[in-house]
C-alpha cells in the first residue's frame, strides 16, 4: 500500500546556530528528542533553503514557498495575509494591511504602540467599521480585531494601490507620521488621501468608546489610535486543490499562518488552547491535524513556539520547548498511508535573535522512502543525509511523488 496524504510539519523558527551556553550544541541538537529522532532514523533527511541559499525568509514568504506558491511571483507584503488570517475575505485586487491598536498621548505622540497589549478589542473594531465613512472616495472597507492589541485592514474600490508608507513612528515619543505615497502613480497617491482620512475619522470614535473610558478610569492605556502598515495588494492564488489535486487544511495559531493557508484555499482548523506561542496546546494541534486527514489529503501544521525563544536569544528555552513538541509529536508515528514531512521554516538562531539564512534541517518519513543512514533529527545529522540540499519549492513536488500524484515529465 502506498501512501495517499500528506503532513506537512512546520516547526516555526527550530534551526539555529552553535550555542555557548550549549557547549556549542545549536538548542535542536542539544535536546532530547526520541520522536523526532525515530522519524529520522526511519525516514530520509536533509537540509533545506526554504527560498534560496543566503535568502534570510519571513515566516510568510517561506511557508509560500514550501507550499509550492513562489514567493517572488505572489508575495505583495504581509497585510494581505494578515487580513486574510483575521476572517476578511481578500479578493484579488484589494489592499490589505497590519494595523495596531497604540495609546497617543495629549501632546500627540505615541506613547504605547501596542495600548498596554489591550485584549477584547473587537467593539472598538466594530465602532470604527460602522462610523468611518470612506465612501466620498468610493472605497469600502473592513477592519477586523486580531489577538491583542492586533488588527487588520482592507480596502476595496477602484484605483487603489499599495505603494504607501506606514504611519507607524516605530518608537514611541514620536507622533504618527501622515500616509504619503512612495511612488508618483495616482492610485498610491488616492491610497495615502483614504488612510489619512481612515484614521483622522477613527481618533474621534475611539476616543469617545466606552471601552477607551473604562480604561482610563482605571488608568489602563486607551487604543486611541491606529497604526497600519505591510501594505500589499491582494493578488491571485491558484486554488491548492486544483494545483494538487489534494483537499487541504491548515492547523496554525497565527494569523499570518492561517492567511497564508486562507489564501489559497485551504481550510482552517481552530484548535482550543492554540496560542502560537510557548503555553500552546501542541498535543491538541497534533490530534487535531491528525484527525483532519480523515478526509483530506494534506494537512499544514505549524508549531510556533521555538520561533519566540530564538527571537528572545533564550537557547535553553528554546531546547525545552523542542522537548516538548517531540513528545507531542508522538502519535502522528501511528499514522498510516501517510507522508510525513518535518521541517523549519527559517533558522532563527539565539545569537542573532532574529530570522538567518542558515538551512533548516528537513526529514521526510513514510511508505516508500528511502532511509539514509542519518539516525537524529538536527542541523549537523541532517547535512549528511540523503536529500543533500534542497528548496523550500523542492519539498512538496518530492511528496507528491511519494504519495504517485506527480505528473510525469516527458514520455
Ligand atoms: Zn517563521
Ligand atoms: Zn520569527
Amino acid at each position: 500500500m502506498t501512501a495517499r496524504r500528506i503532513v506537512l510539519i512546520v516547526l516555526d523558527g527550530i534551526g539555529d546556530r552553535p550555542h555557548p551556553a550549549l557547549g556549542g550544541a545549536t538548542p535542536l541538537s542539544a535536546a532530547r528528542t526520541p520522536v523526532l529522532d525515530r522519524f529520522a532514523r526511519e525516514g530520509v533527511t536533509g537540509i533545506m533553503d526554504t527560498i534560496a541559499p543566503g535568502i534570510r525568509p519571513g515566516s510568510d514568504t517561506s511557508h509560500l514557498a514550501l507550499l509550492g506558491y513562489p514567493p517572488e511571483e505572489c508575495y505583495t507584503g504581509r497585510g494581505p495575509l494578515e487580513a486574510e488570517g483575521s476572517g476578511i475575505r481578500m479578493l484579488p485586487g484589494m489592499i490589505g494591511f497590519r494595523a495596531n491598536y497604540a495609546t497617543v498621548g495629549p501632546d500627540g505622540a505615541v506613547t504605547d504602540r501596542r495600548a498596554g497589549r489591550i485584549q477584547g478589542t473587537a467593539p472598538l473594531s466594530k465602532a470604527i467599521e460602522v462610523g468611518v465613512d470612506l465612501s466620498p472616495f468610493g472605497v469600502s472597507f473592513r477592519f477586523v480585531s486580531g489577538a491583542g492589541h492586533r488588527a487588520a485592514l482592507a480596502l476595496k474600490g477602484p484605483g487603489l494601490g499599495d505603494g504607501v508608507s506606514s504611519n507607524d513612528p516605530k518608537h514611541e515619543g514620536i507622533p504618527p507620521i501622515p500616509f504619503a505615497s512612495t511612488t508618483d502613480r495616482p492610485e498610491d497617491e488616492k491610497t495615502a488621501a483614504v488612510l489619512n482620512e481612515f484614521v483622522r475619522q477613527a481618533r474621534p470614535i475611539l476616543l469617545e468608546h466606552p471601552l477607551n473610558r473604562e480604561r482610563q478610569s482605571r488608568g489602563l492605556h486607551p487604543a486611541n489610535e491606529v497604526l497600519l502598515r505591510g501594505a500589499g495588494l491582494m493578488g491571485n492564488f491558484e486554488p491548492f486543490e486544483e494545483r494538487y489535486g489534494l483537499r487541504g487544511a491548515v492547523v496554525s495559531a497565527a494569523t499570518l499562518i492561517t492567511g497564508i493557508g486562507k489564501v489559497v484555499g485551504l481550510e482552517t482548523i481552530s484548535v482550543e488552547g492554540a496560542t502560537g506561542s510557548l503555553d500552546s496546546n501542541i498535543e491538541g494541534k497534533v490530534r487535531a491535524a491528525g484527525e483532519a486527514l480523515a478526509d483530506r489529503g494534506f494537512v499544514l501544521l505549524n508549531i510556533k513556539g521555538a520561533d519566540e525563544s530564538g527571537h528572545d536569544g533564550k537557547p535553553e528555552q528554546k531546547r525545552d520547548f523542542i522537548e516538548r513538541i517531540d513528545g507531542a509529536l508522538e502519535p502522528l508515528l501511528a499514522l498510516d498511508e501517510t507522508v510525513i514531512a518535518i521541517c523549519g521554516d527559517h533558522s532563527t538562531p539565539c545569537v542573532v535573535k532574529d530570522h538567518s539564512a542558515d538551512p533548516v534541517p528537513v526529514l521526510i518519513h513514510g511508505e516508500g522512502v528511502r532511509p539514509d543512514r542519518v539516525e537524529s533529527y538536527d542541523e549537523f545529522a541532517c547535512a549528511e543525509g540523503g536529500l543533500h540540499r534542497i528548496r523550500g519549492r523542492d519539498l512538496l513536488p518530492i511528496l507528491m511523488d511519494l504519495i504517485g500524484k506527480a505528473h510525469k515529465y516527458g514520455a
